[in-house]
């Protein structure tokens, strides 16, 4: 043994399923444990498209982060960014414009233990990984404003996350206090599960969850539409994430209209 095993330094939690785990095994990643990877071969027994659909997120993620790149964004605070797995988000990013800076903030240990590959960015950017929970905003501004400066736009993103968080812990106050402290002309990014188009397999996914200690608040269109409510939404507005400019990244094999992980959108703060 070398000792590099980054996980080593880090309390995990095997003993029940992480969501950034079985993510990470849905997208054939190797940092899950078998009680993720027996959570994950019970939601495909629901839906076997839920791989597809983690990497159909994924990919809005690239294609989001692309436009915000290119329509002059430079600064990226990511809450909830799971583990690293490539691109991430600052690549994307500094891909287009190689002085963007990106805080990535996670609460899941397992992040933290793989976070240094978050942080291999270019010279010229920035990139820093704050271990915080989005449920704590004062302390993720607290950290993010050591990096971002807060007189300058900045894009939050909220990706694949919202759906942790129920409305008993704020959800949509939590995504305001956040944009509060953000200027005219940053931007919000959300992507978010549904039971809208499969309501019994949503059920019976969150009640499988839920037994297994994993909060699931899955939210109609509605509900995920109120939490852009004052901000001006990015054309095509609230859409299932493959529709979402399509144009700005190569389809992921499997997509189409069947296969819908929820909504995403863009919009930016006036
Ligand atoms: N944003 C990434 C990963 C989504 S998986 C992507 O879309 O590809 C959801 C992530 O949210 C996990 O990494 C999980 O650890 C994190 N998460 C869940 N609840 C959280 C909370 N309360 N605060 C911060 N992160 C949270």
């Amino acid at each position: 043994m070398t000792g590099q095993d980054p996980t080593s330094a880090v309390a995990i939690d095997t003993s029940r399923p992480h969501p950034a785990r079985m993510y990470d095994w849905y997208l054939g990643g190797k940092d899950n444990y078998p009680v993720d990877e027996e959570m994950g071969r019970q939601m495909l027994t629901l839906d076997p498209r839920v791989p597809v659909m983690a990497r159909v997120n994924r990919a809005f993620m690239h294609r989001a982060t692309r436009w915000l790149a290119g329509n002059g964004v430079r600064q990226f605070l990511d809450i909830g960014t799971g583990i690293p797995t490539e691109p991430n988000l600052h690549q994307v990013a500094q891909e287009t414009a190689p002085d963007a800076r990106v805080v990535y903030c996670d609460n899941d240990p397992i992040v933290l233990a793989h976070a240094a590959a978050l942080l291999r960015g270019t010279d010229e950017g920035a990139t820093e990984y704050l271990q915080a929970d989005v449920r704590d905003p004062d302390a993720i501004l607290e950290g993010a404003r050591k990096v971002l400066d807060f007189t300058r736009p900045v894009a939050l993103s909220l990706i694949a996350l919202l759906h942790f968080v129920p409305d008993e812990d704020g959800a949509h106050d939590l995504v305001r206090r956040l944009l509060a402290e953000l200027p005219s002309g940053s931007y919000l990014v959300i992507t978010h599960a549904t039971a809208d188009f499969t309501p019994e397999e949503s059920e019976a996914a969150t009640e499988k969850l839920r037994a297994a200690g994993v909060t699931l608040a899955l939210r109609s269109r509605a509900e995920f539409t109120r939490f852009f409510d004052g901000l001006d939404l990015v054309e095509p507005g609230v859409e299932v994430p493959h529709r979402w400019h399509p144009e700005l990244g190569e389809p992921v094999p499997g997509q189409d209209d069947g296969v819908i992980p929820g909504y995403g959108a863009v919009a930016r703060k006036p």
